[in-house]
């Protein structure tokens, strides 16, 4: 299963997990131009190898290991995650539109410092 980026990463997005991904896998990366507006990163779900490698790279704990391992919470994030297609404006959109609804949803959350927000998930 896929690795899945949650709202942590609102925030923060230093993209300290796209430099030791060994497939590139997660987009945008600082040198796309989708970089600048995108409210998160995304991992692409069929690209992933599951290595592992981006989780104790993150800062936030914004990254769990599958879909079923994220929280409630976080669930619409998986499907933001699987939609996401680097250079495809729909693509793009539509995963940009699910993080700002769970934005929208989750005014308590996004509330918490990014540091703070992963051991507020439920
Ligand atoms: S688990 Fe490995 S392959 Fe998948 S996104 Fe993280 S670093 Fe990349
Ligand atoms: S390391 Fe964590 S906070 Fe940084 S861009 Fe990746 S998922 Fe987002």
């Amino acid at each position: 299963m896929p690795f899945v980026i949650t709202d942590p990463c609102i925030g923060t997005k230093d993209a300290a997990c796209v430099d030791v991904c060994p497939v590139d896998c997660i987009h945008p990366r600082k040198d796309e131009p989708e970089f600048a507006t995108a409210t998160i990163l995304y991992i692409h779900p069929e690209e992933c190898i599951d290595c592992g490698a981006c989780v104790p790279a993150c800062p936030v704990a914004a990254i769990y290991d599958s879909a079923e391992s994220t929280p409630a919470s976080q669930k619409a994030l998986v499907e933001a995650n699987a939609v996401y297609r680097a250079g495809e404006p729909d693509a793009v959109a539509r995963a940009e539109a699910i993080v700002k609804s769970h934005i929208e949803t989750h005014p308590d959350l996004i509330a918490v410092p990014p540091a703070e927000r992963a051991a507020a998930h439920a």
